[in-house]
Formats: structure tokens, C-alpha cells, sequence
């Protein structure tokens, strides 16, 4: 038997979108530390932005260890979430402890690419203005890591950028 597929159930499967919105702030003038604080609907979500694993987000479901403790330490208080990819959308689903991985708390949010390619492009923005204003600033997400500077070529590169 030939099998019907009804335009209602692609009518329900299609998610709902959330909302989204960075925050970033600097320690100091155009050096050292930022911090990008995110907020999805109206929920703050734990800690900041892990910038490095943000930009590393590939077409693939994963475990990514997208945010850090809010001083930039994901051994400290970071987190797993699971990431993936749809046409529509990037779905983030759930937090995973950072050791064990075991699930700790639960949410899904559907972020259409056209505002994760925002998100993208603000953070990019706002560290090519500091490079502007400061050439030789080290910009860490947090109190540690790599210069952010260096990567912003890497960044532009990014898999969240490509037009879907
Ligand atoms: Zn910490």
C-alpha cells in the first residue's frame, strides 16, 4: 500500500522558534577578559558562551561544550549541550555535566539560522571593533584561553555563517 503523507503532519512537525539574545561585556577597556552572557526567550541559560566551541559548531549532532563557567572555566562550572542541525534551524537540546556528561538539565530551543548567523556576526563585530581600537589587545572568553583575535579569520569561516 502506497504510503499518504498529510500536509498536517508537516504542519505539526515544523518547531517553534525561540528567541535569542547575547549580552557581552568587557573586564576592562578593550583588553583582556569578555564575557557573552545568552538569553533564550526570557531565560538567562547558566554561565557564558564558550566563544571557541560556539564557532566550532559543525553540520553534525553533538555534545559541544558550548558554555563555561561565568569566569570562563568550563572544569569549573561548564556545561554540555547537544547540538544539531536542521534545515530551518539549530536545535539546542539539554545540559550534560561536564565530566560525566550525565544529562542535568533538561530544554530544547529551536534558533533559526538567520539569527544564529546574527549572534555569529555580532560576537565577530565586536572583537574586529576592539582589534580596531586596540591592535594589540588579547581578548579571552572569560578569564583564560587563546586570544579570540587570532581566530577571527577561523571564525568567518564558520559553519554557522554559510547561508542555509
Ligand atoms: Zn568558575
Amino acid at each position: 500500500m502506497k504510503k499518504v503523507f498529510s500536509p498536517c503532519n508537516r504542519l505539526l512537525q515544523k518547531p517553534v522558534m525561540d528567541r535569542i539574545k547575547i549580552t557581552i561585556k568587557q573586564e576592562s577597556v578593550d583588553d583582556g577578559a569578555i564575557f557573552v552572557r545568552v538569553q533564550i526567550n526570557d531565560n538567562e541559560l547558566p554561565g557564558i558562551l564558550n566563544v571557541e566551541a560556539f564557532f566550532a559548531i559543525k553540520q553534525e549532532n553533538e555534545l559541544v561544550p558550548l558554555f563555561t563557567c561565568g569566569c570562563g572555566d568550563f572544569g569549573c562550572k561548564g556545561y554540555y549541550v547537544h547540538v544539531s542541525c536542521i534545515d530551518t534551524a539549530l536545535i539546542l537540546r539539554n545540559g550534560y555535566h561536564r565530566f560525566n556528561q550525565s544529562l542535568q538539565s533538561k530544554f530544547e530551543y529551536n534558533l533559526d539560522w538567520h539569527q544564529v548567523k546574527d549572534v555569529a556576526e555580532e560576537i565577530i563585530t565586536y572583537l574586529q571593533k576592539i582589534h580596531e581600537r586596540n591592535p594589540g589587545a588579547y581578548i579571552t572568553s572569560g578569564y583564560g584561553g587563546e586570544n579570540l583575535i587570532d581566530s577571527m579569520s577561523d571564525y568567518r569561516q564558520s559553519f554557522l555563517l554559510i547561508p542555509k
